[in-house]
């Protein structure tokens, strides 16, 4: 069992406020991503949730215990960082049972317990080996390994993968999410990458220079980011923006640029005047054969296939603006489209709070 909470937490290194204020609940079982930008506070927050850095101010619990001064030996926790830190003389079974041997626990206890997570790792034609005997992938997974065989409570995986290749970083993050369902202890997963933030978490916690931004389930965030800073986040390729004032003319919302493009707004609670940002996904625009008032004609700078989807990237009133396709249609540089923005598909943000207008 290990359910965490976190009541306005604080962090302050001498003069420099790192984390402002965070308030988090993470139940039992739980795999929970924090993501953000580099220097955002992430592992800051991780290390204090290990014990490994002091809390400035805020009440932390485990359990519903207070655990602000519990030392890290006593909170149950095992975790993984980026570094796998293998002893590179030992060998994978003697590097997985370093930590039990330390705290003078029998082999016939801890004996059991390594080979059944060196199966589950698929680590067992390995033991014997030396880690420079090994692949990047087996030896995150040795990491891994010794974490497991502490059987924890509770799982902090700092930027576990970002040292691996991308190919074995998409089977790496589908082998830590096998686990967890296989393991139910909660999780706590600190990355810089939205896509694995996306992909491995029940819930994700966006967070952007020491504040969280929001929390929620990665497709709610997709669909519904609550303001500029996390639309701009999630998603890859970002999300498109466009900038401008609101008009309604009888009811009718829509969004006027500088250079008098007009785009129809959803019906939202909007004020005539009102400076708006929108924002659209690069899959959802669409492209129009048929000329109408309502398209957008929009010049291609650049063309990218990626194989299965191909990214046009051009300009809507000087604002770079990108469209995914699927099917391969035959464009080039220069072309020039028309683009038609599906209202339903229309983010609509407040340009001075950020927040979304709902
Ligand atoms: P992230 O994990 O999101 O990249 P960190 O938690 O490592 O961010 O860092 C958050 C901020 O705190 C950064 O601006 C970093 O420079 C600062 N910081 C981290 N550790 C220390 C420290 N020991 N002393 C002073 N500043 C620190």
């Amino acid at each position: 069992m290990a359910a965490v909470q976190l009541k306005q937490i604080y962090k302050k290194y001498d003069d420099t406020q790192v984390l402002h204020g965070i308030d988090l609940d993470i139940a039992d079982g739980e795999f929970v991503v924090l993501v953000g930008p580099s220097g955002c506070g992430k592992s800051t927050l991780m290390r204090m949730v290990a014990g490994l850095e002091s809390i400035s101010d805020g009440d932390f619990y485990i359990d519903g215990k207070r655990a602000n001064d519990l030392p890290p030996q006593q909170r149950n926790i095992a975790m993984v960082f980026q570094s796998y830190a293998l002893y590179p003389h030992l060998t994978v079974y003697e590097n997985i049972a370093f930590g039990p041997r330390l705290r003078k626990e029998p082999e016939s206890s801890f004996g059991p317990r390594i080979k059944a997570a060196a199966a589950m790792l698929n680590l067992s034609p390995y033991l014997q080996r030396l880690p420079k005997a090994l692949s990047g992938g087996q030896r995150q997974r040795v990491a891994m390994g010794r974490a497991v065989v502490r059987e924890p409570a509770l799982f902090l995986f700092d930027e576990p993968l970002s040292n691996l290749d991308a190919k074995l970083r998409v089977q790496m993050r589908a082998e830590i999410k096998a686990l967890h369902q296989r393991l139910k202890n909660t999780v706590i997963y600190v990355t810089h990458d939205q896509i694995e933030a996306i992909t491995m978490g029940d819930r994700i916690v966006v967070m952007n220079a020491g504040k969280i931004e929001q929390v929620g389930k990665p497709l709610d965030i997709y669909d519904r980011p609550a303001n500029l800073f996390v639309a701009g986040f999630i998603g890859s390729p970002s999300m498109n923006f466009i900038a401008g004032t609101v008009q309604i003319d009888a009811n009718q919302p829509s969004l006027i640029t500088a250079n008098d493009i007009k785009i129809k707004l959803p019906q939202l609670d909007l004020k005539a005047g009102q400076k708006i940002t929108i924002g659209i996904r690069p899959e959802h625009i669409r492209i129009e054969r048929t000329n109408n008032s309502s398209n957008i004609k929009l010049r291609l700078d650049i063309i990218e296939p990626t194989g299965s989807e191909t990214y046009l990237y051009g300009k809507i009133d000087h604002a770079p603006c990108c469209i995914a396709l699927r099917e391969r249609l035959n464009f080039a540089a220069d072309d020039e489209i028309q683009a038609n923005l599906p209202i339903e598909h229309l983010h609509v943000f407040d340009t001075e709070t950020t927040c979304r207008i709902n």
